[in-house]
C-alpha cells in the first residue's frame, strides 16, 4: 500500500507522519529536498500489508513534485493548516493535481492540522467539510503537536485503501 501526504509547505505534513510513527514532535522546520517515507504495517484479520507513507519533503515549495509517486499511490492525505488561509485555498490546486496525475479511484481524505492553535483559526470546520464533500472526501482535524486524531487519520486512510483493493 502506498499513501501520500500532500499540501502546502509548513502545514505539518512531516510532523503528522513523525507523530504517527514515533510519537515525536519537534518544533524544528528543517527540510531537505526529496521524498521521504515512513513504513508501517496495516493489519486486517489474518492479513498484513506493508504500508509506505510518502511525504513530499519540501518539493511543494519548488513545485517539482515527482508525479510518478502519484501514479503509484493508492491513498492521498491532503493537508492544510487551519491557521493559514492560503494553505486552505490551495487545497483546490492539490486536488487538481490529483485529478490530473493519480488513479481516479484513489482513496483520499482532507485534514486540517494545528487545531491546538484554535485562537488563530481562520478556516471553519463547516467550510472545510464543504470542500471535502465536494471532492467526495471526509474531513479530519488534527494536531500533530498534541497528538490529536493522528492515529485515527492514518487508520482511516489505510482502511479506505484496503476497501478499494
Ligand atoms: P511540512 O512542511 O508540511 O512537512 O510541515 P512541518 O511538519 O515541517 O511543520 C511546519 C511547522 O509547523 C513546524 O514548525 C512544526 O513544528 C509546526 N507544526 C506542525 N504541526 C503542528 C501542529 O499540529 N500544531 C502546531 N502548533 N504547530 C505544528
Amino acid at each position: 500500500m502506498h499513501v501520500m501526504i500532500l499540501g502546502d509547505g509548513a502545514v505539518g505534513k512531516s510532523s503528522i507522519l513523525k507523530q504517527y510513527h514515533n510519537n515525536k514532535f519537534t518544533n524544528q522546520h528543517i527540510k531537505t529536498l526529496g521524498v521521504d517515507f515512513i513504513q508501517t504495517q496495516y493489519k486486517k484479520g489474518e492479513q498484513s500489508f506493508d504500508v509506505k507513507i510518502w511525504d513530499t519533503a519540501g518539493q511543494e515549495r519548488f513545485k517539482t513534485i515527482t508525479y510518478q509517486f502519484y501514479r503509484q499511490a493508492n491513498g492521498m492525505i491532503i493537508a492544510f493548516d487551519i491557521t493559514n488561509l492560503e494553505s486552505f485555498e490551495n487545497v483546490k490546486t492539490w486536488m487538481n493535481s490529483i485529478y490530473k496525475h493519480a488513479d481516479p479511484s484513489i482513496a483520499k481524505v482532507l485534514v486540517g492540522n494545528k487545531i491546538d492553535l484554535e485562537e488563530q483559526r481562520v478556516v471553519t470546520k463547516a467550510e472545510a467539510t464543504k470542500i471535502a464533500q465536494e471532492h467526495g472526501m471526509d474531513y479530519f482535524e488534527t494536531s500533530a503537536r498534541d497528538n490529536i486524531n493522528i492515529q485515527e487519520l492514518l487508520q482511516y486512510i489505510m482502511d479506505k485503501v484496503y476497501d478499494n483493493l
